[in-house]
């Protein structure tokens, strides 16, 4: 079990349930592992268990929690509210393998990390004996929002407030989220884009004055966004899980390299991917995948990150994102503290950076709008598979790095929401006849066409009671906070 240091300063240091509850550095910058651990199971043993037993394994590495807490989590957070035992399915459809993360209450990859989040944080509280009632802070692009408000929900001694760009969010994602239930939860349309949301969350944490005025209230605040290594750790378990379900559906044998392309925003799926790969996963490559928000791609092919460019509203929401918080970690890991808080002081004084990502095992693609839909109509018309646009995004990369690369390796698309939050979007791309068509008609259409339910925690959601109506101006998300709490 490893401890955790800072990005920016080695000498930074905390536990796990520490860095947990913390959410982030003093410094502002992010806990990594000091030492990313091995996997301690042999491939006979890894090739038995089930989700929940496999979780254990990973997360036992990460965490200081005894085994009767940590499979208490496990327990709580991998159960019915998943519509499919084995949590995580691998399907194949024509020449790539789909792993399907989005089998969650919200219908998008982030319930795998959101879970099992709150019961991280009660279980930390509880180590660290910690009185104070704990305030989650998030921004999100879409999907994070409604799956932390499911996560924390109803939690007792926890309060979530929620902060969400008011248009750039799907139709869906914005009813999910304004018609949550529970006292403890707010939620909160901001003027402004994901960026402007994150950089004022991770503002208000940093704030000394505001954080000691709260603590004089019994208040603490934590994240729930992948900055927070409770987010990250979890996503690393469905890694091996793909390469398990690879070898026992015959697509590998143990040993052989199995790629990855990843739909990326924040860096946090693709990053947990890594780790796995550090891990002693054999993984081959991995291809993180931009739409026309593409920094990252920009970064793996020129070395230089410049967030200095227009904003793109895509169809790939929860990808409209310019600064990749995650990326960091790989930074720190790559060069060291010294360069890593260099690099971050010249992303926040001119937007941009150089840096060198000395592991070649990772690269960047990405799609455009056009090629965006036109890798959801393709898949439909070659196999009946219907991609969310998020999971096409991949596809689309997947298919300019298998032209540019001599990789022979299966190809896992990791594939992060159901096609049923973008209905809209999914729908024109098969057929244009439904751009003017209402995103709820369109569901029925989608169960049609693509023979696949629709899933039971959306059924009926256009006519649910809004409960949440706040909107609030993106520099004012801090006196908005204060209001709520002081
Ligand atoms: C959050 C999200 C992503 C991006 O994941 P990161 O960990 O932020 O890189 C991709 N697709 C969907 C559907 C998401 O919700």
């Amino acid at each position: 079990m490893t401890m955790y240091i800072g990005t920016r300063d080695k000498n930074i240091t905390a536990s796990a349930s520490e860095a947990i509850l913390r959410g982030i550095c003093p410094d502002g910058g992010l806990y990594i592992p000091m030492e990313i651990p091995k996997m301690d199971k042999t491939p006979d043993e890894l090739m038995k268990m089930n989700y929940q037993e496999l979780a254990y394994e990973v997360l036992k590495q990460y965490l200081d929690f005894t085994e009767e807490e940590l499979k208490a989590c496990i327990a709580e957070a991998y159960d019915e509210k998943f519509d499919t035992k084995e949590i995580v399915p691998l399907v194949k459809k024509g020449d790539a393998l789909y792993l399907e993360l989005f089998h969650g209450r919200t219908l998008a990859f982030k319930d795998m990390a959101l879970s099992i989040l709150p019961h991280l944080m009660k279980t930390a509280a509880k180590r660290q004996g910690l009185k104070e009632e704990i305030v989650i802070l998030t921004a999100t692009s879409g999907d994070t929002g409604k799956a932390a408000l499911e996560g924390f929900a109803h939690v007792p001694g926890i309060r979530i407030m929620v902060f969400f760009p008011e248009d750039g969010v799907s139709p869906v994602q914005k009813l999910q989220m304004t018609t949550q239930e529970g006292d403890n939860t707010c939620v909160v349309g901001i003027k402004g884009n994901f960026d402007d949301a994150q950089s004022a969350v991770k503002g208000i944490f940093t704030d000394k004055a505001l954080e000691e005025e709260l603590l004089a209230r019994g208040y603490r605040f934590s994240s729930a966004n992948s900055i927070n290594i409770g987010r990250l750790v979890p996503q690393v378990v469905y890694y091996w899980w793909a390469y398990i379900q690879a070898v026992k559906q015959g697509e590998i044998a143990w040993g052989d390299k199995l790629d990855f392309t990843v739909p990326t925003g924040n860096f946090g799926d693709i990053l947990a991917g890594w780790y796995a790969a550090q891990m002693g996963l054999p993984a081959g490559h991995f291809v993180c995948a931009s739409n026309d928000n593409k920094v990252l791609y920009d970064f793996f092919r020129t070395g230089t990150y410049d967030k200095n460019r227009t904003f793109h509203v895509t169809v790939s929401p929860s990808m409209d994102i310019l600064i990749s918080s995650n990326l960091e970690r790989l930074l720190c890991h790559m060069g060291g503290q010294d360069k890593t808080k260099a690099e971050m002081a010249a992303l926040q004084k001119e937007g941009k950076y150089q840096a060198e990502i000395t592991d070649k095992n990772i690269s960047g693609e990405y799609a455009t709008e056009a090629e965006t839909f036109a890798a959801i109509k393709e898949v439909f018309d070659k196999t009946g598979y219907v991609m969310d646009t998020h999971t096409a995004v991949a596809y689309a990369a997947y298919k300019k790095y298998q032209k540019e690369s001599d990789s022979k390796n299966p190809m896992v698309i990791v594939s992060t929401a159901s096609p049923y939050k973008f209905t809209k979007d999914v729908m024109t791309a098969l057929d244009n006849k439904y751009e003017k068509e209402d995103a709820f008609v369109l569901m029925k259409e989608l169960e049609r066409v693509s023979g696949v339910s629709i899933p039971t925690p959306i059924v009926g959601i256009e006519t649910r009671k809004i409960r949440h109506q706040d909107v609030c101006e993106k520099d004012s998300i801090k006196d908005f906070v204060k209001r709520k709490l002081l």
